[in-house]
Formats: C-alpha cells, sequence, structure tokens
C-alpha cells in the first residue's frame, strides 16, 4: 500500500482517484522504452526523501553531466512532460529540467541545479489541471504564487536568476516541491482522472 499524502484537502474521493489512476498506470507503465532510466511513481519512497545539494565544483564532473543527460532522455521519452526533478528516476539530487518545449524556439531544456526560490509573489493563485509524471493521470488545483524568482546553477556551474510568471513559476515551484520531497497532491483539491488518450496534448511536470 502505497503512502498517501498528507493534505486535508483531500476527500475519500480525491483518495480514491489517486488510487484507480495508480492501478490504471502500474498495467502500461511497461510500455516505456527500456533504454532510459524509468520515472518512479508516486509510493516510492525516493520522491518522499529531501534531496541533496550537488557540491558546485562537481556540477561538471562527468557523473553530474550523465545524471543530466538522462534525465533529459527520459523526459523526452513523454511527449506531454514538461518538467522532471531528479528524484523521479529515483535520483536523491537537488536538480530538474525544464523542458525545451516551455521555451519558445529553443533547442535544449533547461537545467537547474541546487535550486532556490529566492522570491513568492504575495499574489496567488488556484491553478487548474496540475498534473505530475510522478502522478499519471491525476489532475488538481493547486495554489500558488502567480510570479517567483529562482536562483540556480546551471548545467555548466554558473550561477543564475530568473524570474518567471504563469507557466514556468508554475513549473518551477513544482520541481522545487519535488526537491523537497512534496508532491502536488499533498497541496491539491478537488482531484480528477484523465483518460490518458484524451489528455496526450497536455502539459505535466
Ligand atoms: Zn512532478
Amino acid at each position: 500500500m502505497a503512502q498517501q499524502p498528507y493534505n486535508d484537502n483531500l476527500t475519500p474521493k480525491d483518495l480514491r482517484v489517486i488510487e484507480h489512476a495508480r492501478k490504471k498506470w502500474e498495467k502500461v507503465h511497461d510500455s516505456i522504452p527500456k533504454d532510459v532510466l524509468p520515472i518512479v511513481s508516486e509510493g516510492n519512497p525516493v520522491l518522499r526523501t529531501p534531496a541533496e545539494e550537488v557540491p558546485v565544483e562537481e556540477i561538471v564532473s562527468p557523473k553530474i553531466q550523465h545524471i543530466i543527460t538522462e534525465m533529459k532522455k527520459t523526459l523526452l521519452t513523454q511527449s506531454d512532460g514538461i518538467g522532471l526533478a531528479a528524484p523521479q528516476i529515483g535520483i536523491p539530487l537537488r536538480i530538474f529540467v525544464v523542458s525545451r518545449k516551455v521555451f519558445e524556439g529553443a533547442h535544449d531544456d533547461v537545467v537547474c541545479i541546487n535550486p532556490k526560490i529566492v522570491k513568492f509573489s504575495k499574489e496567488k493563485k488556484w491553478m487548474e489541471g496540475e498534473g505530475c509524471l510522478s502522478v499519471r493521470w491525476v489532475y488538481g488545483k493547486v495554489e500558488r504564487s502567480t510570479k517567483v524568482t529562482l536562483r540556480a546553477y546551471d548545467e555548466k556551474g554558473n550561477l543564475f536568476e530568473r524570474g518567471a510568471g504563469g507557466l514556468l513559476a508554475h513549473i518551477f515551484q513544482h520541481e522545487v516541491d519535488h526537491l523537497d520531497g512534496i508532491l502536488f497532491i499533498d497541496r491539491a483539491k478537488e482531484l480528477e482522472e484523465a483518460d490518458p488518450e484524451a489528455i496526450k496534448k497536455e502539459h505535466k511536470k
């Protein structure tokens, strides 16, 4: 039995939605290509463990560069995926990748290492339709700041700061949560299970 999210907003119906979607996913997740690291699902303890910082001098090491390459490869297998955190492929390090799909004209994903949100807008909104590649086919409303500023290292080891609104602000908050062992279902309400065929074109993180 998987651990249930700690979330007072969730009703027994929400918990049934999670359980039902989980069973459906277990039946099909073997279809993921075998040459990439598979995405781990909710219930796996690695998703609940705060991830460790990457020593800055190790960012350019073959080991960390390999992890980043594997993360990009795994994310590319998910046509609807727009973000992936290292714990989602079983690696408890503070790294996440935002898909190039999010940035117009971009040819590579954006890598954020040891990210920290240094500013949250006071304005918050219950964003609809938040989902996660580790909680397949479950969607809900999550209250998020509409703007944030993220400070992180890029894959070359350079520190950068980036302000974000809209979808990118939403992704940053979702991915940093992953690195703290938090899943969106811990913050969500009004969960729904979507039909995998119907949502192929939608976005998950
Ligand atoms: Zn996620």
